[in-house]
């Protein structure tokens, strides 16, 4: 209670006095910002998809970085927060067994959740015996207490010293980063399970935010994670903000993470398609001409979803094909070009099909509704 009241406190106020009255440098503002980004990613990278959920398998290299930087978060060892973790995903929303069940309320679900010991965050480590066995994890568990302490000040001040001033480092990359990497990642417990789309799924509270994911280094993208959470992505698409996804994937290259898993795209956009319908229907019972609209909805909803499984199949076959051995044979050669020309061909169809039930589902707010 005292840590999380006077950590936000003087770093309202000692920060700026600090720096009104001596100044911070450029040298200054980069540790910062070094280790804001150490801190965010060792809990989303570590903590969040590789040990809560497993998504990918990491080199005991990047497992010891994100365990320290995890304790420079201060945000409890990976036993506890995977523990936890593990039971909010299992009894999301659930006000009695979620840890920090949004249900609660913003404030608990935010910090209130750690302030008290409530019931629903009493120590279980029965879901974590994959995890006790790592002994990096083990170590982090044994030493938690030296490790915050060392990231929290003995490293803000070794780096402040570099440049100058040991205090300016403490306020930058002690305080202030401390306080602004808790809250943070305290979002995804609060405001990602409040404000923003539910575009997979309406089983929990979770919400698909993009101005989340730009503060949570694209964990935002929470509605998503709640319906596949064992993909090592949380922003599917390319455009999506989400650098834990473009780190694992760039670590995956020079071998540092292998076995990264991804959820197949027909199960994703089965998922999505779905979840429009089942909006649409109900919307369609408070417009007017109920009965024609529902009917036309069936028929878009069942067609598309046959395009879509045509698709995943021809997609499938494709990228077998792409893959194969060609033996400079001719035939070969031949099969491998039809089979792509048949994917595009599929794959046009779809983009066709989706755009006439993207004009029907718009369609509907034209119609007017009964009074
Ligand atoms: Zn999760
Ligand atoms: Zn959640």
């Amino acid at each position: 209670m005292i840590l999380f009241t006077l950590t936000p406190l003087f770093a309202v106020t000692l920060v700026p006095w600090y720096g009104f009255t001596y100044g911070y440098s450029v040298y200054d503002w980069a540790v910062f910002v070094l280790l804001m980004g150490f801190c965010g990613i060792s809990i989303t990278a570590g903590y969040h998809r590789l040990w809560s959920h497993k998504a990918y398998k990491a080199h005991p290299i990047l497992r010891f970085l994100f365990a320290v930087g995890g304790a420079c978060a201060l945000q409890n060892d990976v036993f506890n927060w995977a523990s936890d973790h593990r039971r909010h995903h299992a009894f999301v929303d659930n006000n009695e067994k979620d840890p920090y069940s949004a249900g609660r309320g913003f404030w608990f679900s935010h910090i209130g959740w750690i302030l008290h010991n409530y019931p629903s965050g009493s120590q279980d480590f029965s879901n974590i015996k994959d995890l006790q066995k790592d002994p990096i994890l083990q170590w982090q568990h044994k030493h938690y207490l030296a490790l915050v302490l060392f990231m929290n000040i003995a490293v803000p001040a070794f780096l402040g010293y570099l440049g100058g001033s040991i205090v300016a480092g403490l306020m930058l990359g002690g305080l202030l980063r401390l306080v602004l990497s808790q809250h943070v990642t305290y979002l995804i417990n609060s405001l990602a399970h409040m404000w923003g789309k539910q575009t997979f799924s309406e089983k929990s509270s979770a919400r698909d935010n993009p101005v989340i994911a730009l503060l949570t280094y694209g964990e935002g993208y929470h509605n998503y994670h709640h319906t596949f959470q064992w993909d090592y992505r949380n922003g599917i698409r390319w455009w999506h903000y989400d650098p834990t996804k473009w780190l694992i994937r760039s670590c995956a290259w020079v071998g540092l993470t292998s076995d990264l898993k991804r959820v197949s795209p027909l199960s994703i956009e089965t998922a999505r398609l779905e979840m429009q319908y089942r909006k649409a229907t109900e919307r369609c019972d408070t417009l007017s001409n109920a009965d024609t609209l529902r009917a036309r909805l069936e028929d878009e909803y069942q067609q598309l979803k046959q395009t879509l499984d045509l698709w995943a199949q021809h997609r499938q076959q494709w990228y077998a094909a792409k893959s194969s051995q060609i033996h400079d044979q001719l035939h070969e050669k031949w099969e491998k070009i039809a089979v792509r020309d048949s994917y595009r061909e599929v794959r046009y169809q779809l983009k066709l099909r989706r755009q006439r039930w993207r004009e029907l589902l718009q369609s509907f707010s034209d119609v007017p509704q009964i009074a």
